[in-house]
């Protein structure tokens, strides 16, 4: 599964089909309104300029979400525990129809961190 940021800067790669598609509640996430697919680091590939996204860092510093800086649409957070094996990528990016059938879980991110479906 492949998506694009709207100019192309920003591409990415999910080796597998996701199981399923988070959209989350918490701070950040509400206001990206980002649907991510999480996967093992090694199941993710970023094709990108090291310049072509904004990173932001926040609260406890353990997620980096990326920003295209041409055309403003959030690609995928990076993970910045130090034992971290798992990222995101924002699925609105993917084409639609290859969504199709995915289910999506609407995860509690801002209070109790359990899916509310
Ligand atoms: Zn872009």
């Amino acid at each position: 599964m492949e998506g694009h940021c709207h100019c192309g800067a920003v591409r990415f790669e999910l080796k597998e089909r996701p199981a399923k598609l988070t959209d989350c509640n918490c701070s950040i996430c509400r206001r990206l309104a980002a649907l991510w697919a999480h996967a093992p680091i090694a199941g993710i590939a970023i094709h990108m300029q090291d310049d072509a996204t904004l990173r932001y860092v926040w609260g406890d510093k353990m997620l980096a979400f990326h920003t295209c800086r041409t055309c403003g649409c959030t690609t995928h957070w990076e993970n910045l525990r130090p034992d971290g094996d798992r990222m995101a990528v924002n699925c609105r990016l993917v084409e639609p129809a290859e969504l199709e059938g995915i289910r999506v879980r609407r995860l509690d991110g801002a209070d109790t961190w359990k899916f509310l479906d």
